[in-house]
């Protein structure tokens, strides 16, 4: 059997977190068996339908380089074949028009309520005879779910689970302005794309048995089931905006590398021996349903972030550059890039994520004059002695090496007996970068060459 997984998100935003692990899970082993990973977008609710709902969710899995197979399917636009299916069940018997006004549906549920009974459907069309039915009302179509006995599924993360039958009604598949329903469009597209397992949040876990009824109402095979235990915020409770951010694109916009957010998901649910650095294609090799833990998995803004950091050292430097692009101030000049590309083994060992690497890098991109921080001009006021002393000696300097730089420092620093090399490298810091922190100096400054060393050092005296 070649396997088949989807994606089915339903566009009322953008895409969560819980999702994008929900997809990585679903691409994963799909890739890991090579079969195929298809995506849905489940937009059969036109009242809160957005367009740009829809745009997000590819976007983030763009980013996240879930690749899909084939075209995205919109479940809308199946709704005829849907119709079909429900047009199938009246007619084998398996399914029945229910002509049950709002009044008639309310009462059921108030005696029901009253008699501390589940407040089901109480099938009173199921077995009625059609020629029964009142003119003025459009029916709904529901389903016979099965009356005796009891359902298992054999769930790969939560084991066997069972569900007595006295515990499903005959839900509505088709409603009376003949639109289907969320269960009958699920199972359908489900058959219709061929899906072998469906991997997705517990939350879904009630649904599988209905759905189980409509695939076997229909003589289908059921897909296998895993359903994964919900993602949980540091302090227990469920994930959400009160933890910290929770949708994948402000993590894009955090600086996070895209493998790095592709390991930490993978690890928020899924383990394989104390392992926690495992790149893509380790993943794509390694991943299997067995390896899915039952407990809910706790966000650790910790964890990627020093997975981010790893990532970020192993990232190609043109690549990382290209990626915190958007993280500097404006366009970056081809100097700008040439210096960065010199400077990034030292900024990437540094930064945790794009954002830090564009702030400690952004002193390459700028262009005299420009502004000194706070700090870096305290340096500067009280340092004018040597900042004269640094220009000089720079000027004159044959070999612009890091360690020719140095040593010239180290001998100003004699010279003007101010004893500690920091007393020298400070200034040329806050002169160059107009600020107080940065990757070696030395080093910065055999990058930015003697040219442009000079005119801060000036434009530092001025
Ligand atoms: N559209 C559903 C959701 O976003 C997914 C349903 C499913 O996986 O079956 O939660």
């Amino acid at each position: 059997m070649s396997v088949v997984t989807r994606f089915p998100p339903s566009p009322t935003g953008f895409m969560h977190i819980g999702n994008a692990r929900t997809a990585l899970f679903n691409w994963l082993f799909a890739r890991h068996h090579g079969g195929k990973f298809v995506v849905r977008i489940e937009d059969t609710d036109r009242k809160r339908h957005s367009e740009e709902a829809v745009e997000a969710i590819i976007r983030s899995l763009e980013w996240l380089e879930l690749d899909w197979d084939g075209e995205i399917v919109s479940q809308f636009s199946q709704a005829e074949r849907h119709k079909e299916v429900a047009a199938q069940l009246v007619k084998e018997g398996k399914a029945y028009y229910c002509y049950c006004s709002p009044e008639e549906l309310q009462e059921m549920r108030d005696k029901a309520k009253a008699e501390g009974k589940p407040t089901f459907y109480d099938r009173r069309w199921r077995d009625r005879d059609p020629a029964d039915a009142p003119k003025d009302i459009e029916p709904v179509v529901r389903i016979k779910a099965p009356l005796e006995g009891a359902s298992t599924i054999e769930d790969h993360v939560q084991g066997s689970v069972t569900v007595t039958h006295d515990n499903l009604d005959d839900f509505i598949i088709l409603r009376s302005d003949g639109s289907p329903t969320y269960m009958l469009s699920v199972v359908v597209d489900d058959f219709d794309m061929g899906i072998t397992h469906i991997l997705r949040g517990d939350d879904h876990l009630n649904n599988a048995f209905r759905q189980k009824v409509i695939f076997n109402a229909m003589e289908w095979d059921v897909p296998e089931f895993a359903h994964l235990p919900l993602i949980h915020g540091p302090d227990g409770g469920k994930f959400s905006k009160r933890h910290g951010a929770t949708s994948v694109e402000e993590y894009r916009d955090m600086g996070y590398l895209p493998e790095a957010m592709r390991n930490y998901l993978l690890r928020l649910g899924w383990g394989h021996g104390d392992d926690e650095i495992i790149p893509t294609a380790q993943a794509i090799e390694w991943f299997n349903l067995e390896g899915i833990g039952k407990a809910a998995a706790k966000f650790d803004f910790a964890k990627l972030e020093s997975l981010n950091a790893h990532y970020m050292n192993e990232a190609d430097n043109t690549r990382l550059i290209e990626l915190a692009t958007p993280f500097f101030d404006g366009e970056l000049s081809d100097t700008a890039k040439e210096r960065l590309m010199q400077g990034a083994d030292e900024l990437k060992e540094r930064a945790k994520t794009l954002i830090q690497f564009a702030q400690e890098g952004a002193f390459y991109a700028k262009e005299l004059p420009f502004d000194y921080n706070e700090k870096a001009q305290k340096t500067l006021e009280d340092a004018a002695d040597v900042l004269e002393a640094l220009k000089t000696a720079l000027e004159n300097l044959d070999d612009f090496s890091a360690e020719s730089i140095q040593d010239t420092c180290k001998k100003i620093a004699d010279d003007l007996k101010e004893g500690k090399l920091g007393k020298v490298a400070m200034p040329l810091r806050a002169a160059l970068t107009g600020t107080t922190v940065s990757p070696s100096i030395f080093h910065a400054c055999a990058i930015l060459g003697r040219e442009e060393t000079c005119a801060r050092l000036q434009a530092s005296i001025d």
